[in-house]
């Protein structure tokens, strides 16, 4: 059985564990020192390190890591000159196995023109790195805003019951903006204070759910009607909404 643990590390990062009994792999660690602080606590050895993209925050703990465990670094082609330490180097459809479990990559442009998903179908788990947050989505610092919504749909095209297992405790701001935009969403306003709990309470919001993602996310709705006609956008085509949206929430 695999289990998933959630490492914190700077101010809002999350650097996620796959274990199976002592080994572990790890998704974007961006800092080794409590990477290594907590495979030592939990008597782990690190075989594996997947990585979704090249910013700094996400493989940032990558070399240390791999000099002091000898892991495998699994990451983007597309990155292949920004990444040091690549060991595997994997792109759209090809399938990698981590203890036993098998995994989809799934290309997904638009926050990096290189950013990668890591889908696990048998657990129902997916890696998305900077491309879809809870509540939000991540900036579009190479892709376009056509890219960026091409991606997240294909997201929303997994199973409902998918786990979702962003890299930052965005959510609590996210969902302010969210608010901002669709200040009468009754769900969404019960899931605002349900993760204002959840956060005093120093849980983590993350993993969330594909559902809630689907049903709440504004960046998961723009091809909402009702959405676009609240905003006044109903003749924007949803790539174009999205990319309103986008906007809208760089100026919030
Ligand atoms: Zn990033
Ligand atoms: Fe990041």
């Amino acid at each position: 059985m695999i289990e998933i643990k959630s490492i914190p590390i700077f101010k809002d990062n999350y650097v996620h564990a796959l274990i199976q009994g002592n080994d572990c792999a790890v998704v974007d660690p961006g800092d080794a020192a409590p990477v290594i602080k907590y495979l030592t606590a939990n008597n782990l050895n690190l075989t594996t390190i997947l990585i979704t993209h090249h910013h700094n925050d996400h493989i940032g703990g990558v070399e240390k890591l791999k000099e002091k465990y000898g892991c495998k670094v699994i990451g983007p082609s597309y990155d292949k000159d920004r990444i040091n330490s690549l060991d595997v180097l994997v792109s759209e459809a090809d399938n990698i196995n981590v203890f036993g479990q098998q995994a989809t990559v799934m290309h997904t442009p638009g926050h990096t023109l290189g950013h990668i998903c890591y889908y696990f179908k048998n657990i129902k788990t997916l890696f998305c790195g900077d491309t879809l947050f809870s509540m939000g989505c991540g900036y579009l610092f190479e892709g376009s805003h056509q890219q960026m919504w091409e991606s997240l749909s294909r997201l929303k095209r997994l199973p409902a019951d998918t786990k979702v297992y962003c890299t930052h405790e965005y959510t609590l701001n996210n969902l302010k903006f969210a608010l901002s935009i669709d200040a009468n969403n009754k769900s969404l306003i019960e899931f605002a204070d349900l993760i204002q709990k959840k956060r005093d309470s120093n849980e983590f919001s993350v993993p969330s759910l594909l559902a809630t993602e689907i049903e709440l996310n504004p960046f998961l709705r723009a091809n909402s009607k009702s959405l676009k006609n609240q905003l006044g956008q109903q003749n924007l085509s949803d790539a174009d909404f999205f990319g309103h949206i986008r906007e809208l929430k760089n100026n919030f």
